[in-house]
């Protein structure tokens, strides 16, 4: 019945447009505005309240792609996208959606999408050896770190030998109440995690960070003590390498070895900053992480695979068995390599298909001089920053991410530093920098103080937006009359 209504040729046709629109709008990204120009709900409005009874055509439906949801959406792949950890689709990565969407297999089991499931490992072996992580690695590939991590944590619970697969944890007094260690910047996907797993927010101890907001491993050590003193089980402990506000990266080493000691679980977050590590001048990045019971790193974020695709790697394979495996008399199979065995979903689509294409595509040297440029470009933003009068860094730069504030006084010797006035001045600034719609710039607040950050990591971005984002900077902080003049770098 559905083939009569686009038949073979007009996929042909419509497919063909597609593609030449998608080649078009690569061309020219910045034809947009980087941030959407629309108020909540005003896109919802012009949709009809209830379904189309009768067919559609493709034009005009592709009208309503034009018209409503293009200008409707923030513009990820525009150059001048620098917020948040910006990030890029890529051509090779797109077809290979294309095909595992038309093939759609479903890698629940070995045996309903073989290919599917072995490339998966594959490509995961080839992101292993690609981030210096030693021989003994194996993986999944989830949607997200989010869920990447509550997998972990999830495994890491049932590592703790104290049942809850079999017993679960309600209404239990024979098991001690569990605890999960992370530095206070950790990701917000970590408490998410701890709250799934039932260890509630009081289960969940933030480890203060030192001046470069990097976790306090004395600090650590002190906390475990006095929770098993006081009857806690600690559990599992989160390093974070590259935080999301300020991409610092914890002491992974000195983590991995109070961890050892106390016997807790080590998963390491490296989401964003783990794609670095590509690069043979960054492999310092995985100091320690060999001693990681899991790791999570996201392509979507840094490797140019669109949304999703994270990876999670661990060395023992059968704590997710047991934490996960669940097999229904339908699903029964011969094989061992299930991977609905080994994290949440039954249903997985082909990831592993857009990472397997940009790794053939553009091969580990061009990707390795993609990521230098973009530090490079994050690096000559820092320097503009620092010989700047009135702006200044506020953290370490150790990637593409440069966290800095415009600071009239702090240059001038006043006493204002860190006090709500330069906070709001900050948030009105990147306010007003992203009104014009030529930049998108995020901001975050980190003890106290309001940070704006530059995130580069779009294939499309170049000096030239780098430079139009700093002269946008200087110029909206001298029209708020804050008392300085633009000046050039
Ligand atoms: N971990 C870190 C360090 C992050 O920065 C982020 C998001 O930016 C996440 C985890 C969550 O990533 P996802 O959106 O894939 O769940």
């Amino acid at each position: 019945m559905l083939t009569k209504k686009m038949t073979n040729e007009e996929f042909r046709k419509y497919g063909g447009e597609i593609l030449t629109w998608i080649a078009e709008y690569f061309t020219n990204p910045e034809r947009y505005r980087v941030l959407a120009n629309v108020k909540p709900g005003e896109v919802r409005k012009r949709f009809p309240q209830s379904p189309p009874l009768e067919p559609e055509s493709m034009d005009v439906v592709m009208k309503d792609f034009h018209s409503i949801i293009m200008p409707g959406l923030t513009q990820w792949n525009h150059p001048g996208f620098m917020a948040y950890f910006a990030n890029s689709s890529s051509q090779p990565a797109i077809l290979a959606e294309l095909l595992a969407a038309a093939v759609n297999p479903n890698a629940m089991l070995w045996k309903t999408a073989p290919a599917a499931v072995e490339l998966e490992e594959v490509v995961i072996d080839w992101i292993r050896q690609m981030i210096g992580l030693q021989e003994g690695f194996v993986g999944l590939m989830h949607d997200t770190a989010s869920t990447s991590s509550l997998v972990a944590l999830a495994a890491a619970r049932e590592a703790c030998g104290l049942n809850i697969r079999e017993k679960g944890m309600t209404g239990r007094s024979d098991i001690p109440r569990l605890r999960l260690y992370m530095s206070e910047h950790a990701h917000s996907s970590i408490d998410k995690a701890a709250l799934v797993l039932g260890l509630g927010e009081e289960g969940i101890r933030k480890i203060p960070a030192n001046a470069e907001f990097q976790m306090k491993s004395e600090a650590l050590v002190r906390a475990i003590e006095e929770d098993t003193q006081s009857g806690w089980k600690p559990c599992a402990v989160v390093a974070t390498v590259g935080t999301t506000s300020t991409t610092s990266v914890d002491p992974v080493r000195d983590i991995a070895e109070i961890a050892r000691r106390h016997g807790l679980w080590l998963h390491v977050d490296a989401a964003y900053a783990g794609n670095a590590a590509v690069l043979p001048e960054m492999r310092w990045l995985m100091d320690g992480c060999d001693a990681a019971d899991s790791l999570v790193l996201n392509p979507h974020k840094w490797l140019f695979v669109p949304l999703d695709c994270s990876i999670l790697l661990y060395r023992n394979p059968d704590a997710f068995r047991r934490a996960f495996s669940f097999v229904p008399e339908y699903l029964r199979s011969e094989e061992e390599r299930n991977p609905m065995d080994y994290g949440i979903a039954l249903g997985r689509r082909f990831r592993a298909l857009k990472l397997w294409m940009v790794l053939r595509i553009y091969g580990v040297r061009l990707i390795r001089e993609q990521l230098r440029s973009h530090i490079e470009l994050a690096q000559k933003f820092r320097k503009w920053v620092e010989a700047s009068e009135n702006f200044e860094a506020l953290a370490p730069s150790p990637f593409s991410v440069v966290c800095f504030r415009y600071n009239p006084f702090t240059k001038r010797g006043s006493s204002h530093q860190n006090s709500e006035e330069l906070n709001r001045m900050n948030e009105l600034l990147v306010e007003r920098v992203n009104a014009g719609g030529e930049v998108f710039l995020s901001s975050t607040k980190v003890s106290g103080m309001v940070m704006i950050r530059l995130a580069v990591g779009n294939v499309f971005t170049k000096e030239v937006h780098v430079r139009k984002a700093w002269d946008l900077l200087r110029t909206h902080a001298a029209e708020q009359a804050f008392s300085i003049q633009p000046q050039t770098a």
